[in-house]
């Protein structure tokens, strides 16, 4: 997050605006586990288990849609032999 949905102030890195003291703690919350996710799906690719990787891929791509996110999502569904969201994972990156 680099600026506060509500009002638009940039992002100070706490869980409430500096600006409109909006809460943007959920908001953070669920990109750091959309992070999490993306790095549990990294870590189930180099141990060949695919899939936990499309398992943890699909997770991180529905909390928090980033290119990062699409691709690893679009790989792993290659890897479980699902062509139409692979194609669907890659039009977004
Ligand atoms: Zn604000």
């Amino acid at each position: 997050m680099e600026r506060c949905p509500t009002c638009n102030a940039k992002y100070a890195g706490k869980r409430l605006c500096h600006r409109c003291k909006t809460n943007l703690g959920v908001l953070v919350d669920i990109e750091e586990k959309a992070k999490e996710h993306l790095e549990a799906a990294k870590a189930a690719l180099a141990s060949d288990d695919i899939k936990q990787m499309f398992f943890h891929a699909k997770r991180s791509c529905s909390l928090r849609r980033t290119p990062e996110a699409e691709r690893l999502l679009a790989y792993a569904s290659l890897l479980v032999n699902q062509y139409d969201r692979a194609i669907s994972s890659w039009r977004n990156v």
